[in-house]
């Protein structure tokens, strides 16, 4: 991922190497305020929804990995809590509300193969009996069995590690 302006006052940023105690990292650094880019992690919230010993996965409708498997969930609004977001994206993209979540695992990633970086946190999740409805982020609902999981039509490595909890 590439930044070229200030997200502070807007100006162009320059490349400027920092040294870290373990190994050394490339920040970007504003030449007008002098503020630097850590590249710190977006958060997100993502769920395992499980029934029956199936989990559900979304085809994802949009970039980056469009047409591949995901999980639902997705990025924290400002002032939210990790339980708020998985709330409100499981009815954005399912049409459903949670009855249950359990936290299971933190997952780093990037969005999409040079994207910005993601913190994920994992819930195990058991939805409200309902009929579910996906949102326009997602073009196809399925439930897989442990023995079927699509792994090689999944994109996000930490989508399949995610799993591997599940399986
Ligand atoms: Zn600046």
């Amino acid at each position: 991922m590439t930044y070229r302006f200030c997200m502070a006052c807007g100006g162009r940023l320059r490349r400027r190497l920092r040294r870290v105690r373990q190994e050394g990292r490339e920040r970007l650094r504003c030449r007008r305020c002098g503020w630097i880019f850590y590249g710190n992690p977006i958060p997100a919230a993502v769920a395992l929804v499980v029934r029956g010993g199936k989990v559900l996965l979304g085809r994802r409708a949009a970039a980056p990995y469009r047409g591949t498997w995901d999980l639902p969930g997705g990025f924290l609004e400002a002032g939210e809590t990790p339980e708020w977001a998985l709330a409100r994206e499981i009815g954005e993209e399912l049409g459903a509300r949670i009855r249950s979540a359990r936290f299971l695992s933190f997952f780093t990633e990037t969005y999409g193969r040079r994207g910005f970086p993601i913190l994920a946190a994992v819930y195990r999740v058991k939805l409200a009996p309902g009929r579910l409805r996906h949102g326009s982020d997602v073009s196809e609902l399925r439930w897989f069995s442990r023995r079927k999981l699509p792994y090689r039509k999944i994109s996000f490595p930490s989508v399949r590690r995610a799993l591997r909890l599940f399986a």
